[in-house]
Order: C-alpha cells, then sequence, then structure tokens
C-alpha cells in the first residue's frame, strides 16, 4: 500500500444538496442566533423567592433601566452554548495540521490531575503554609524545564509565548541598562520569524533590523555577522526556525553574537522537535521561552490559558520577574516584592501578571512530563519529526516543498505546484475545510510565497496522517487537472460559505444592539 495514492478512501458525497430549510437548520446542525436576539422577555432560570421589601438606599446609584440581559430558560441557555461547541474544530474532532501551533492531542490523565480539588479549589491569596505543595508543583516544573534546557533560571509567571518574549526582552533590556549600554538599541531578527518577535523587540524600545535567509530557509551567516556592531543588543532566533529547519549554525552564530557584546535570544515555540535531545543552554543561549500549550500538551487559546515559561542565563538572572519561590526556613515561600528582592541581591523587571502564572497549566504539563519521563520526551520529538518527514515525503512530487532536504517537526511547501491553476493556497485551505480537515498554517513563514506550513505532530495516528496526505494529494491533483471551482467555491460544507475575512478582520462586529423597537419598548 502507499499512503497518497490510496485514493480508494476518498468517497463521493451527493451532489448539489439543496440548501434552503424551513428554519435554516442543515440536518442536525443548527443556524445559531445570539442569546441576545432568543429574548423571551419573561422567562427565568431560576425561581428565586419574591424579595424581602428593603428601603433602596442606593440614591443616585440606583439602577434605572432594565439591565439589557435576555431572559432565558436553563435549557436554552444549555443548547445554546452546546451547540456552538460542536461547531468548534478542535484537536478532539480532528487533525489540525496547524503549522507552528504544536496541535498535539492533550493526555486525559493531565486534565485529571488539574480536577483534583486540592489543586482545583487553589486560591493565589491562601496563606503560604497551606500551599507548599503548590508551591513545590511549580518548582517541580521549573526543575524540569531547567534540565531539558540546561539554562540554570526559569521565570514561570509568563502567560504565553508571546508574553514569554516579552519578559525574556524586558530582561536584556533591563541587563543593558544595568551597565550603561544604552547605545545598543537594534534587534536581529531573521525575515522568517514569527510576527511576534519583532513586535515584542518593538516594544522594548528597541529596533528591529531583518536578516535574510540564504536560500535554504535558514540565517544567512555572512549576512548576520555584517550587521553586528556596537549598537546590537540581541538577535532573537527560532530553532527550529519557521520553516522547519534546524538553524545548524545556531552555535556560531550564539559566539559571534556574544562576542559582539550582545544577548542570544532563541524563540522556544518549536522546542517540540528537539526536547530530550538538543540542551538550548549548550547552543550559548541566554534567553528562551516555551510554550507550555505546545510542546507540554497543555490546551491551546479557548481551550484554555497558555503559559510561556522563559528560562534565563546566569547573566540575566538577576534581572528575573516576580514572584519567584525560595526556599526559607520552614518551607517554601514567594519573593514577591521590590525590596526583599533587592535584599538578595536581585533587580527584577517587575511583575507580569497578578499572582503566580497559569497554575492549571503548571499541574498539566508536570502530568505530561512525568508520565512521558525523560526517555519518553525524547521519544515524542523523534516521533513529530518523523511525521512531518512522511507527510513531506508523500506529497513532495504532487506539491513543491520548499526548501530540499529533510524537515524537523514541520514541513514547507510553497505555491509553485499551483502555478496557472487559477489556485491559490488560501483557496487549498477552504476545499480542505470540505474535506473535514482543519487547514494548515497559511502564508506564514512570509519569506515562501503562498506557504503551507504542515504541523501534523507526533500524536496523530499513522492512520490520520494518511488520511491528510490523501485528502491533500487528491486536491493537488484536482487543481492541476482544472477543477477549479472545487476550491473556489469552497467551502460548500461548512456552516458558512466564504467570508469576508480581511473586512471581519478590519471591521469585526463585536457588539449586539437591539434592533430599534424594541430599544424604545424598554425605554
Ligand atoms: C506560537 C508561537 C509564538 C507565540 O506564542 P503564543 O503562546 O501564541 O503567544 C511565537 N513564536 C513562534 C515561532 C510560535 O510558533
Amino acid at each position: 500500500m502507499t499512503h497518497s495514492t490510496d485514493l480508494a478512501r476518498v468517497r463521493a458525497v451527493p451532489e448539489a444538496v439543496p440548501l434552503a430549510s424551513v428554519n435554516g437548520h442543515r440536518g442536525l446542525a443548527h443556524e445559531e442566533p445570539l442569546l441576545f436576539e432568543r429574548d423571551n422577555p419573561g422567562a427565568v432560570g431560576v425561581d428565586l423567592p419574591p424579595a424581602p421589601k428593603v428601603t433602596p438606599r442606593l440614591g443616585t446609584v440606583a439602577r434605572r433601566g432594565p439591565i439589557g440581559l435576555p431572559s432565558l430558560s436553563e435549557p436554552d441557555v444549555v443548547r445554546h452554548y452546546t451547540r456552538l461547541s460542536r461547531q468548534n474544530a478542535a484537536i478532539d474532532t480532528n487533525t489540525y495540521p496547524l503549522g507552528s501551533c504544536t496541535m498535539k492531542h492533550n493526555p486525559r490523565l493531565n486534565e485529571r490531575l488539574a480536577r483534583l480539588p486540592g489543586l482545583a479549589g487553589l486560591h493565589p491569596l491562601q496563606p503560604v503554609s497551606t500551599v507548599q505543595g503548590a508551591l513545590e508543583l511549580i518548582e517541580e516544573v521549573a526543575r524540569w524545564l531547567r534540565e531539558l534546557t540546561g539554562i540554570p533560571v526559569v521565570a514561570m509567571s509568563p502567560g504565553a509565548g508571546a508574553h514569554g518574549e516579552l519578559c525574556g526582552m524586558m530582561t536584556i533590556r533591563a541587563a543593558l541598562d544595568a551597565c550603561g549600554d544604552a547605545a545598543r538599541r537594534r534587534v536581529l531578527v531573521p525575515e522568517s520569524a514569527h510576527g511576534t518577535n519583532p513586535a515584542t523587540a518593538a516594544m522594548c524600545g528597541f529596533t528591529i533590523d531583518p536578516v535574510p535567509d540564504d536560500g535554504t530557509g535558514r540565517v544567512d551567516l555572512a549576512a548576520f555577522v555584517a550587521k553586528l556592531g556596537p549598537d546590537v543588543a540581541a538577535v532573537m532566533i527560532t530553532n527550529p526556525n519557521t520553516c522547519g529547519l534546524y538553524e545548524t549554525d545556531i552555535a556560531e552564530l550564539g559566539r559571534k553574537v556574544h562576542a559582539a557584546g550582545g544577548y542570544l535570544y532563541c524563540d522556544g515555540a518549536n522546542f517540540n522537535a528537539i526536547v530530550g535531545r538538543v540542551r538550548p543552554g549548550d547552543l550559548g543561549i541566554d534567553c528562551m521561552h516555551l510554550n507550555l500549550h505546545k510542546t507540554f500538551s497543555t490546551p491551546h487559546g479557548g481551550g484554555g490559558p497558555g503559559a510561556g515559561p522563559v528560562v534565563l542565563s546566569a547573566a540575566l538572572a538577576e534581572f528575573a520577574p516576580l514572584p519567584w519561590i525560595v526556599a526559607d526556613g520552614e518551607g517554601l515561600r514567594l519573593v514577591e516584592h521590590a525590596g526583599d528582592a533587592a535584599a538578595r541581591g536581585h533587580h527584577p523587571i517587575g511583575r507580569l501578571k497578578g499572582f503566580h502564572g497559569q497554575m492549571g497549566m503548571f499541574v498539566r504539563a508536570l502530568a505530561y512530563m512525568l508520565s512521558h519521563g525523560g526517555d519518553g520526551l525524547r521519544q515524542v520529538s523523534g516521533d513529530a519529526v518523523l511525521s512531518a518527514n512522511y507527510v513531506r515525503a508523500a506529497l513532495m512530487d504532487r506539491m513543491t516543498v520548499a526548501f530540499p532536504g529533510t524537515c524537523m517537526h514541520e514541513c514547507l511547501f510553497d505555491d509553485r505546484f499551483l502555478a496557472g491553476t487559477g489556485v491559490t493556497t488560501l483557496d487549498f485551505a477552504k476545499a480542505m475545510i470540505d474535506e473535514g480537515i482543519h487547514p494548515m498554517t497559511m502564508y506564514f513563514p512570509l519569506i515562501v510565497h503562498g506557504a503551507f506550513l504542515v504541523e501534523p505532530t507526533e500524536t496523530e495516528s499513522k492512520a490520520a496522517l494518511d488520511e491528510l496526505i490523501a485528502v491533500m494529494a487528491d486536491l493537488a491533483d484536482a487543481a492541476k487537472a482544472g477543477d477549479t471551482a472545487r476550491f473556489t467555491e469552497a467551502p460548500r460544507h461548512a456552516p458558512r460559505r466564504r467570508l469576508d475575512e480581511t473586512t471581519a478582520a478590519r471591521r469585526p462586529v463585536l457588539r449586539w444592539t437591539p434592533p430599534a423597537d424594541t430599544a424604545q419598548a424598554a425605554e
């Protein structure tokens, strides 16, 4: 059996299903209005006893008009949210090969542990003597991250990768300011970088100097060296990079930037490709964020808050943000105040977040680390790279790979194979939706024309990878055979057809306003 040509599984769907229905529903997929639009004045979810008579004492702050919330029964509300939840494309329902995002399965063991009452019911303002176990847990996650990266200090509080970048670059800025090096305000950023890298550097008051690639998707070492100078604060480099390639010159880049007096920031979002195999500290990295919601399987985005701990080299450690955990007399406690930090010889950049970080994510990440063990994590990176290369090898003859050679955890195609077909990367992605597969990342990294960035992760089975491959192969063939309508009309089977995404992004309608007549009736 060969994967990419095994199209026997491609099945015919009934043609031209009439799209009209009395109520707008399609099968059991409901057209879902807003709760506000379903307002049924007088309906209530809970029967409360009549309020006792009291003399109002609110004076001028007493509410005069209706509160503006819809009236609905409990089952109406439950159905609304349950139906919405079923419209969600999620890693729990489909293959989700969204490049750079590491959409791996979130093990249910992690969820089970995060829901243990002693952990789920914690309050961040509890007396420290009652949360010794929680602090120990945070320290244990930190210990794993130090061990896996070979970098001595970790700031646990940042709430996402981008927030970790902010933490790291503020720390670098503080280190430069502390030695009066106000001239170093230029940051080198490869052109393939994730947009958060230049955005973060700019927020920290640096200017951005883009570094081109060498034509094979990696940083051009000569161009990089030529840009070094006494005003360079740091280089922000992603490894493996956003083209899915290992930066083979990274140690050399690090030596060069250090010799020039700057720091080496590494965007560690792609750590899944190297975890258990490469210790970033051995490469001379000063500072790197880790996305627990990528490498360590905690849920992403709408599925839960992320966490972006940042490891810091000895040179940056004294500027780490508050709070951090210390062992003190009776047990563990938090250093939370500038005075306490100063007494210990530290100069923290401040506090990035209320309280101590995303506790629920720490629990999940630690469950993942402990259940895998060191050898299991090493296998994770091996399998992630294997999955991506399986997809790359299966599709390389039908699609066009952006750069030659094997890849790391994600494979990058460009749109040359679509030349002359009238089909764009966007059309192709929409046609994947009709096939029940969440599209890959598109048009990123920017250095590749019409990019398709496919990151299958290690948790997709071979059967799931074969299905992804069969779909993409069939679509590539259809595009070349001139079946343009299959693409330009896509998605045909989704609840919504092609949306005006530009207008949706630039002029989003985020607020419901009542129709004029009900607004008047309410007054
Ligand atoms: C995901 C990602 C980020 C940002 O991480 P968030 O947790 O989404 O803020 C930064 N760089 C790269 C390369 C990424 O893939």
